[in-house]
């Protein structure tokens, strides 16, 4: 049985042109799979019993089973969703301004980047999911909350760099002009920085939303938090995304999470002053959120701290925002993603 949201357009076409039947069939069949979002093959009203049947035959549609749903006081909904193969992962909705949405998606049952700070890096790498598993993830909540569309953000648990191959199939079949159809220029793929990655992407996906976790442009500091950092050392990072295709009027985000006495200095500022002198980018700042697995290994910068850095380079005319931790009181917040899988289950986490 072929896992049917695991292909793009292109290879279900050749499957159904192969049954003989003619090309026009595969746009409504997709259709039906990401407008409609249907979960049975039945309801495709368009075909013959007989072809419905056939597609039952050869594909499934997965099965996304929700095991936990918590909403939060901001709007901001978390999905914990459980795998055909018992293995959980989480996916995150969040409201924005005028009326806007913006899904989180993860990429991986955990993650092998082992970032010291984040709760998924700190759970290990338990395995890639497939692109089925990530489209599902999308297609599930906006089924789920009757929205047409949503920005999507690869921000949840796992590298999508490290799954580079079901991560750039999933965006494709996401911007499917048949299907979901959604823009470029609403996608951001997150990375730690993994430069082979964002080599092939440039030539495979150009004019998607980039954006770096970048934390610290002092290769010291950031191999201290970042054991990636010593494969692929920052100034390479940045020198292969300096030349990445952006979409028109889009920056590259850089992301920044403020830890107490690591990054949070003048010195830090400073050196990102100087950075954005070089790109098109904004810098996004992101309170370290606490959550058990760090412990009492860092500790969040002081508000004040936070608010100065921040002000001070918006002065040298730096574009930055300060994330608000959007659902913290649900573990929904950047880098927390897996403290709810690890304290309710209990899964094997290696
Ligand atoms: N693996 C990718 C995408 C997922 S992480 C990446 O690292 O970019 C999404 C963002 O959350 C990253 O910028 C990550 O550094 C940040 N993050 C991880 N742990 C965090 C924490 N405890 N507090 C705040 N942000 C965190
Ligand atoms: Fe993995 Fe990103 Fe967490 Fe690092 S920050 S461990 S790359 S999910």
């Amino acid at each position: 049985m072929i896992d049917i949201l695991s292909l793009t357009r292109d290879e279900l076409e050749s499957i159904v042109i192969g049954f003989g039947w003619e090309r026009y069939r595969v746009d409504q069949i997709f259709g039906f799979l990401y407008k409609q979002r249907i979960d049975s093959f039945d309801e495709i009203t368009t075909l013959k019993k007989e072809m419905r049947n056939q597609l039952k035959e050869f594909f499934y549609i997965y099965p996304v089973e929700v095991k936990v749903k918590k909403v939060s006081g901001d709007g901001t909904i978390k999905y914990i969703f459980k795998l055909i193969d018992n293995s959980f992962i989480e996916s995150v909705l969040i409201p924005m301004t005028r009326g806007r949405f913006t899904i989180c998606v993860s990429t991986q049952v955990g993650c092998r980047m082992g970032c010291r700070f984040c709760a998924t890096g700190r759970m290990g790498f338990k395995r890639n999911l497939t692109a089925s598993e990530i489209v599902a993830q999308v297609r599930f909540i906006l089924k789920d909350n009757n929205l047409k569309t949503a920005n999507v953000v690869y921000m949840g648990m796992g590298e999508p760099l490290d799954n580079y191959s079901n991560t750039t199939k999933s965006i494709k079949i996401l911007m499917d002009e048949m299907g979901l159809s959604i823009s470029k220029r609403r996608i951001t793929l997150s990375t730690c920085g993994i430069v082979k990655g964002i080599e092939r992407l440039k030539k495979d996906l150009p004019y998607i939303n980039m954006a770096l976790s970048l934390h610290s442009v002092d290769n010291e500091k950031r191999s201290l938090i970042m054991p990636i950092n010593k494969a692929y050392p920052v100034e390479k990072v940045l020198n292969s995304l300096a030349d990445f295709p952006l979409p028109r009027r889009k920056r590259i985000t850089f992301e920044y999470v403020m830890i107490k006495g690591l990054n949070d200095t003048h010195k830090d500022a400073k050196a990102l002053v100087k950075l954005s002198g070089r790109f098109r980018c904004k810098i996004n700042i992101i309170p370290l959120n606490k959550h058990d697995l760090i412990g009492t290994d860092f500790e969040p910068s002081q508000e004040e701290t936070i608010e100065e850095f921040a002000s001070y380079l918006r002065k040298k005319g730096v574009f930055v925002t300060v994330r608000q931790s959007k659902g913290s009181e649900i573990n929904a917040a950047c880098g927390m993603l897996a403290t709810d899988i690890l304290k309710t289950s209990n899964i094997d986490v290696g």
